[in-house]
């Protein structure tokens, strides 16, 4: 069991999809969580209690849009202003297919702010009181296209395998803090495939429209492509992992990047 009781954790991206269930599964170990995403209010409000209701002594909203390069450094010293930050998990992503010939610059451009630039900002503002306490998390949500590439995502591959690549920078770099009794200080990416989402949803609709509007074909389709395991992720998965990842055991877990993608990068 992972008890995370007077820790707090940031998870960017965390009103809906793999963000929320990351929040939930530390929230159930006890942590205080600093909620954030773009959200109306009732979204944020709602997603709070059901945060607090599973567990967690606080859950605060933090609305800062990350594809303002400023943001990302803002929110942490908001959040630091609130608690210590324990736990970062840098979740908030988007995504935008085209050929790379087609995508616009400023598409390019975005999705390397919100993707990357955003992790690099507060892993910086983070990461030095994680070392001085002796322990840390920073669980950056990467993505099999980290790993690997695919066709018509040129912006979002190049930000997942910066991210993997940033991750493994910030690990040399704080491997030595703290101890294996305060569980030190580690930076690791989760991989996932493909996990039932909203951001999925449009490429989930371009493959159903070949089947006549099937989604459930259009989601086979997906998965024969690329996921052996020919089944999808819930986002809960995600969640377990990070609980794992979270607990001091996994002290010299670090500078690791961890597929959840039923086989896709070990073909
Ligand atoms: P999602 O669309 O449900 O969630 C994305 C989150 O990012 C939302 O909470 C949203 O509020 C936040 N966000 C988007 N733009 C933002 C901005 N400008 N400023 C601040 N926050 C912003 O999708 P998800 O699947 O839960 O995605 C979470 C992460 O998982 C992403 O980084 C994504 O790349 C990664 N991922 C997802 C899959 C998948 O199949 N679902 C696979 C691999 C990696």
């Amino acid at each position: 069991m992972t008890d995370l009781a007077g820790k707090c954790a940031l998870v960017t991206g965390s009103v809906q999809g793999i963000g929320l269930e990351i929040a939930r599964a530390l929230a159930e170990a006890g942590a205080a969580i600093a909620v954030h995403g773009l959200a109306d209010g009732a979204t944020a409000e709602a997603a709070c209690a059901e945060l607090v209701a599973a567990g967690a002594p606080e859950a605060r909203f933090f609305g800062h849009d990350l594809s303002d390069p400023e943001a990302a450094g803002a929110l942490v010293r908001e959040v630091l202003a609130w608690r210590p930050i324990d736990i970062l998990v840098n979740n908030a992503g988007i995504q935008h297919t085209a050929p790379l010939a087609e995508m616009p610059l400023e598409v390019f451009e975005r999705i390397l702010s919100i993707n990357l630039t955003a992790a690099f900002a507060t892993m910086q503002a983070a990461l030095p009181g994680m070392a001085a306490r002796g322990y840390g998390r920073v669980i950056n949500i990467a993505s099999v296209h980290g790993l690997v590439a695919s066709v018509n995502k040129a912006p979002y591959v190049a930000s997942k395998f910066g991210l993997v690549g940033m991750s493994r920078v910030a690990a040399l770099e704080y491997a030595a803090a703290g101890s294996r009794e305060s569980g030190g200080v580690t930076v690791n990416c989760i991989c996932p495939g493909w996990t039932e989402t909203a951001i999925i949803e449009p490429q989930i609709a371009a493959r159903a429209a070949l089947h006549g509007g099937d989604r459930a074909a259009g989601v086979a389709d997906l998965l024969s492509e690329k996921q052996p395991s020919r089944r999808t992720s819930v986002a809960a998965e995600i969640g377990a992992l990070a609980l794992w990842l979270s607990n001091p055991i996994a002290h010299n877990l670090t500078g690791a990047s961890i597929p959840v993608d039923g086989g896709w990068t070990a073909q």
